[in-house]
């Protein structure tokens, strides 16, 4: 979810009206106020939705098991892999753009009805103990996947941002691994392209399914907003249980973009905006317990970063031991 920022002060640029602001990477008709990411307690100053009740993103624990959330059904994805995407560095976040095709869709998945892909972008930290939005169980990670759809009952993403259930976003959280996804590659280093904010690339055939982590079927679902302004609480959420992986010279790529800030350009980092209240809201799983393969597939990368720097300490130990 993203926007723009200028030199001013922050209590300033919340009330000057400059640039339309974007969720979740889409161009938004209603706001047209600053904000950034070091003045999200005052969001609800020019957008008063960011101080509703029904907020994200949040902490994911005391959920329950619904049986009738089953699974996705991705229509046509395979279509993007011969499809132009636009990459643009919108000073909030890198952001994915498809070309509308109503014959692409996702449904099923307890989703209240068919939601055609819109854009995906990321919300990363400044190094790996922070930038994803959502934790789950009090666990934040490096960094944290939006694939942003609209309900198929609206022409576009401008006239179903603040209907309910206008939006379905799909968050997939990733760890840092020693291994590069290969997959993901195509996007990573596209990153290059658009290093400063407002520039602009393409990319071609790029796997949009490749980003989603291999066990769709485990997954939170509540209900929520957008995580930057304007805030509205037109989202289902999805959040995915299993992690994705990036190594850490791909997730440098996305530290090494640029935005305007009141300063000057600086490293776009620690784009994510703080946990929310869930108030009384409920969250689902779509399972009843994680199998215990998956589980360790997290744990896996996490293992390998262990043994490696273990290795590493063993080598200096002896190399230490010989002088
Ligand atoms: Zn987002």
């Amino acid at each position: 979810m993203t926007g723009h920022r200028r030199a001013m002060g922050p209590t300033l640029s919340i009330l000057v009206a400059i640039i339309g602001a974007t969720l979740c990477g889409a161009p938004t008709h209603a706001a047209k106020k600053h904000w950034g990411y070091h003045e999200t307690n005052l969001w609800s100053t020019g957008y008063p939705d960011c101080k509703g009740e029904n907020q994200s993103p949040i902490d994911i624990k005391g959920e329950e098991y619904n049986p009738k959330l089953g699974e996705f059904k991705f229509n046509g994805y395979f279509k993007t892999q011969t499809m132009e995407f636009h990459l643009t560095n919108n000073g909030h976040t890198a952001v994915a753009t498809l070309d509308p095709r109503p014959s692409l869709s996702t449904q099923a998945g307890g989703l209240p009805g068919v939601y055609i892909p819109h854009s995906l972008h990321f919300h990363w930290g400044g190094d790996r103990r922070t930038g994803s939005e959502h934790f789950i169980n009090g666990k934040q990670y490096p960094l944290e996947m939006h694939l942003v759809h609209y309900h198929s009952s609206y022409p576009n993403i401008s006239m179903a941002q603040n209907q309910p259930h206008g939006l379905a976003v799909l968050g997939v959280l990733f760890e840092v691994s020693e291994t590069k996804n290969k997959v993901a590659e195509v996007l990573f280093s596209a990153l290059s392209a658009i290093k400063n904010q407002h520039d602009v690339t393409t990319i071609k055939s790029f796997d949009v399914l490749s980003m989603l982590p291999a066990d769709r079927p485990y997954f939170y679902r509540y209900q929520g907003s957008l995580t930057t302004p304007p805030c509205y609480e037109s989202v289902v959420w999805t959040v995915f249980a299993s992690p994705n992986y990036i190594s850490a010279s791909q997730m440098d790529k996305l530290r090494a973009l640029m935005h305007e800030g009141e300063h000057g350009a600086t490293n776009l980092i620690n784009n994510y905006r703080p946990l929310q209240d869930i108030g009384t809201r409920k969250i689902y799983k779509s399972f009843k317990k994680l199998p215990e393969k998956m589980s360790l597939k997290g744990a896996a990368d996490h293992v390998t970063v262990m043994w490696a720097v273990a290795a590493a300490m063993t080598v200096i130990a002896f190399a230490g031991a010989k002088h």
